[in-house]
């Protein structure tokens, strides 16, 4: 079956994915177009909308599966909020444990006050950790007095951080903290795609220290009086966002759960597009957002653009587990005084990281209780997302034991698979993300948004859906 449209009266747009970006997309459409010239209609394959961001009470706990928090610096989801009249439900990190920590032989340390990613504003931290030897300091202290990089050209976020603060800062914290946002490979991230503010302080200040401090300088101000601090969450969850847009996009768009598409395929009149659904149905549209992840969007671009479906292959994606446990807090010998713990590559262990869920955000957990968030796989470790459900159980509980005195059985555990679902921004991804655009801008009507393009984050996600929503309007 076909579903056409009239042409002369209304439009047809078709936003296919309702995670984050697709939601966002299909929002702007209805507030964009309210007075029903276009009719929007969102597609998604499974019978929940929200894509990655699920949020669950188990037992008297709320565990968010997927993301947790968003960054407050780049505006995209607090304004969402607003938009929807949740303002009101955004809360900040628990002050009273701030910080993270890293393993260094096996024992959780602080990271050093202040360091931010790649560096930081303050040396004496770094001089009194314990994560360092004492070349490895004297190298990160020379940090400005090493030149600036003469080539344009990318740079893999491990060259840069060689380059300017040594191989023991790469190994011993960067990885770990970088990995555990991309659950990538530092050697091949770009840090173009991933961390361009970086290089634009080596070149405006010729030094990360110096840059930082400036950084740091304007956001005390900037969050002087925020009633959040540079990450927010929900009161009740992320998934409180999802059902609010969802809430606001039933009045106006129609929304297909268990819609899975196959296909898309143009056609000449009226110009637009076939979209085929799994079902057989099949949807004409003058408009359509690709908001699936990368892999499913170079699919379904076969039948538009050979070119575009080979260049959206070539962006690689990582597979990720997360088991969230309960435990009450007579279990953990650790104080879990931090958000939490990540683990270095160089350490073999067998967790990427662990979230202190409950130390991070209120309502987490029940009182006298603690929710913790452990991630496995990802780019460095593959092969541990193949092991089954009850192994990476296991193997979690042992290095939760090991590393934070963990002990006796869980009262919750929930493990949750994301495969292919962290896409890789390697060296080079910025060129590869503008020919995508180029190829895209050749077939009039036809937008994507998603993680896969120009940052992770569910703000840059929120983003990608608003600039491909005013994209389409425009062709149509
Ligand atoms: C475990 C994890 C933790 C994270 N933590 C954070 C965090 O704390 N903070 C943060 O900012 N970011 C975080 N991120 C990143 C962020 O959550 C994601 O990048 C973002 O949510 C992706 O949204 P999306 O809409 O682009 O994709 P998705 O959420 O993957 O949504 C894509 C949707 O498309 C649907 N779909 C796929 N194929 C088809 C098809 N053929 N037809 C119809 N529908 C289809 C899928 O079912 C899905 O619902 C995390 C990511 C993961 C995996």
């Amino acid at each position: 079956m076909t579903v056409g449209h009239d042409p002369g009266r209304t439009r047809r747009c078709l936003v296919i994915g309702g995670g984050a970006s697709g939601l966002s997309a299909a929002l702007s459409l209805c507030e964009e177009e309210s007075d029903g010239r276009v009719e929007v209609e969102l597609l998604e394959a499974s019978e929940r909308l929200g894509g990655v961001i699920e949020t669950v009470r188990l037992g008297d706990y709320l565990v968010e599966r997927g993301p947790d928090m968003f960054i407050t610096d780049k505006p995209a989801a607090t304004e969402l909020c607003h938009r929807l009249g949740i303002g009101d439900q955004l809360i900040g990190t628990d002050p009273a444990f701030r910080g993270s920590l890293v393993v260094r032989d096996g024992r959780p340390v602080p990271v050093p006050e202040s360091f931010q990613l790649l560096g930081t504003p303050k040396i004496r931290p770094v001089l009194g950790s314990p994560i360092f030897s004492w070349r490895g300091k004297l190298r990160m202290a020379c940090e400005p007095l090493v030149g600036r990089r003469r080539e344009a050209t990318d740079e893999s976020v491990a060259s840069f951080v060689r380059r300017r603060l040594g191989r023991e800062a790469l190994e011993r914290l960067v990885q770990p903290l970088v990995g555990g946002i991309y659950t990538g490979d530092p050697e091949h991230l770009s840090l173009a795609a991933t961390l361009p503010r970086f290089i634009e302080m080596e070149r405006d200040h010729g030094s990360l220290w110096k840059g930082l401090r400036a950084t740091a300088a304007g956001r005390a101000t900037a969050t002087q009086g925020a009633r959040y601090g540079l990450f927010a969450s929900l009161a009740g969850g992320l998934g409180q966002l999802v059902d609010s847009v969802t809430g606001r996009l039933e009045e106006t768009c129609r929304i297909r759960r268990g819609a899975r598409v196959v296909a898309i395929r143009r056609v000449k009149e009226p110009e637009g597009f076939r979209v085929e659904l799994d079902t057989g149905e099949s949807i004409e549209a003058g408009a359509v957002v690709m908001a699936v992840p990368c892999a499913a969007a170079a699919h379904l671009a076969e039948h538009l653009s050979k070119d575009l479906s080979d260049r959206l292959s070539e962006i690689a994606s990582a597979s990720s587990v997360v088991v969230s446990t309960g435990y009450r807090l007579d279990q953990v010998e650790h104080p879990l005084d931090a958000y939490g713990l990540v683990v270095p590559y160089a350490e073999r262990r067998r967790v990427l990281a662990v979230s202190f869920a409950s130390r991070k955000l209120a309502g987490r957990a029940p009182e006298g209780r603690v929710l913790l968030r452990t991630f496995v796989g990802g780019e460095l470790q593959p092969e541990l997302v193949d092991l089954d459900d009850s192994e990476i159980e296991r193997l979690v509980r042992e290095e939760l034991e090991s590393l934070l005195g963990v002990r006796g059985d869980p009262e919750m555990v929930d493990v949750v698979r994301y495969p292919g679902m962290m896409p890789q921004y390697v060296v080079g991804h910025l060129e590869r993300v503008s020919e995508i655009d180029r190829l895209v801008a050749e077939i009039p009507g036809l937008a994507l948004a998603g993680n896969a393009f120009r940052g992770v984050g569910l703000p840059d996600c929120i983003a990608s859906g608003v600039e491909a929503a005013a994209s389409v309007l425009s062709a149509v």
